[in-house]
């Protein structure tokens, strides 16, 4: 078995000062946790020779594929609103671009594959814990339909790494459609070089949005992919944790699962992150936050804008503005799905909200309750039921006046309303397996997980919301 990666790699193509290039630090002993089959397919890679030991030693950094050119990318990022001219790559090796069977172009990269020029004081490295959290948030996106970057496999190290205690380290294969950030404009900018931004503008408008043009079709396509993506997270109850720019994808994916969470019983104002002491990156302030992440790339753009000054920040501005009406219409197009509506109605969004609200004031869990508008059982999730019934009676009136019977709707309302979603409880249950050497419970949770919407019986224990003792109300950064 011999393994063939078909690599295209254009981003090594660009002038240096946009990476390091470097090859992965090799590790002691790598044993393949996790494989995602499928995908491997989908690149186009045959997954037995992956897990092949020559695959694994690719996939752990310690042997490069013919073809590969691996370099850490750079760039910068404001972090909580605060300016950071340097980031970069620390733990990230990009291997190169890998051409599909479909003629799709992914990005792969091993994250925790050693330190580079970018990793100020860190190591490199990453533990087991953000790697298969990462594995399976990430693809558990996927399944729900959400952009956002693949996890192809985790790999064991065989090598301990330091988080206050010593933690097994390992390394996971991403696959995303780029890894360009609202950060790697911003560091250009930094540096007055406008040959960089005209550069990379190129790079992404060819590679995410084709018939897009100049810096200011870049900037309206980015605002209204951030659009799109923001309105499913919030259609899911997901809450990212560090939208901070490094973090913000230029092509709308969601990238770089840290300490994000999907709720369970919900609350507008809901934090999960253990850095986030001000709430800045909250359930309900992220529509906010993205739309700032996008006025951070104009004003990196901004050097390379034709026209008077003045006229291109206005453009510019005019482009930013883009997020709100994709936002708004993807919301309420994601909302009125939820509810199994058919047509729309003026009255739609706020019928969403109320019902919302109730579930705010009550503590009901995000997931069961949408889920039961298709099942019948969303009054079980209400601790007063009567505030259900409140609802219910206004909900009916809505589809009576879309001539639809409740079954119509509960039927629909079961396409956009998963039963499943990583529950934070259950990922920390598999993590914790995986660190005594199980991985039967991570197994189980990422097959169930790559059918949301479709339950075995023998997984309802999955979909249920944590005990109170089981609960997990902080989650802490991917390092
Ligand atoms: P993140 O919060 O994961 O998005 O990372 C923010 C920055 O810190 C990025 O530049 C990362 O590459 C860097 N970083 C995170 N963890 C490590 C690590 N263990 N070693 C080196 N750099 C790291
Ligand atoms: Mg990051």
């Amino acid at each position: 078995m011999t393994l063939t990666i078909r690599f295209d790699n254009r981003y090594a193509r660009l002038p240096d000062r946009f990476f390091a290039r470097l090859a992965p630090t090799p590790v002691a002993a790598p044993r393949l946790l996790a494989l995602n089959e499928p995908l491997a397919r989908a690149l186009g890679l045959d997954p037995l020779a992956l897990a092949a030991p020559d695959g694994v030693a690719m996939l752990a950094g310690n042997a490069l594929p013919a073809g590969a050119e691996p370099l850490a990318q750079a760039y910068a990022g404001h972090q909580f609103g605060g300016w950071n001219p340097q980031l970069g790559d620390g733990r990230a090796i990009l291997l190169g671009e890998v051409l599909a069977p479909d003629g799709r172009r992914f990005d792969l990269q091993l994250k925790g594959a050693g330190p580079t020029p970018f990793s100020r004081r860190g190591d490199g490295r990453a533990w087991l814990g953000p790697v298969l959290r990462e594995y399976l948030v990430s693809e558990a996106m996927a399944a729900l339909g959400v952009p956002t970057t693949r996890a192809l496999a985790a790999v064991a190290t065989g090598e301990e790494v330091w988080r206050e205690t010593a933690l097994p380290g390992a390394v996971l294969a991403r696959v995303a459609s780029s890894h360009v950030r609202v950060g790697t404009f911003q560091f250009f900018a930094a540096r007055e070089d406008a040959e960089a931004l005209r550069l990379l503008t190129g790079f992404v408008l060819a590679r995410h949005y084709p018939g897009v043009e100049g810096p200011l079709g870049l900037i309206r396509a980015a605002a209204e992919a951030q659009g799109r993506l923001v309105a499913r997270w919030m259609s899911l109850g997901f809450i990212h944790g560090v939208m901070n720019t490094d973090n913000a994808h230029v092509g709308g994916e969601t990238i770089d699962y840290g300490p994000c969470a999907f709720m369970d019983d919900y609350h507008p104002a809901r934090v999960f992150s253990s850095i986030d002491q001000f709430g800045r990156y909250a359930y309900q302030n992220q529509p906010q936050i993205a739309v700032w992440n996008v006025a951070q790339l104009a004003s990196a753009l901004l050097p390379i804008l034709e026209g008077p000054r003045e006229a291109a920040i206005e453009a510019a501005t005019e482009a930013v503005h883009a997020f709100a009406p994709t936002y708004e219409a993807e919301w309420l197009a994601r909302f009125r799905a939820k509810l199994g509506l058919a047509t729309a109605e003026d009255g739609d969004g706020a019928l969403a909200q109320d019902l919302l609200s109730r579930m705010a004031t009550l503590g009901a869990d995000f997931t069961r309750t949408f889920r039961g508008l298709a099942t019948g059982a969303a009054r079980a999730e209400f601790a007063e039921p009567e505030a259900w019934d409140g609802w219910a009676a206004l909900w009916q009136a809505r589809l009576a006046r879309e001539g639809r019977g409740l079954d119509q709707a509960q039927a629909a309302a079961a396409l956009a309303n998963p039963a499943l979603i990583p529950r934070n409880h259950r990922i920390e249950q598999a993590i914790s397996a995986a660190v005594a050497g199980d991985m039967a419970p991570f197994g189980r949770l990422a097959a169930a997980l790559a059918r949301p919407f479709d339950l075995a019986p023998a997984d309802a224990d999955l979909a249920l919301a944590p005990a109170p003792a089981e609960a997990v109300r902080r989650t802490f950064c991917g390092t």
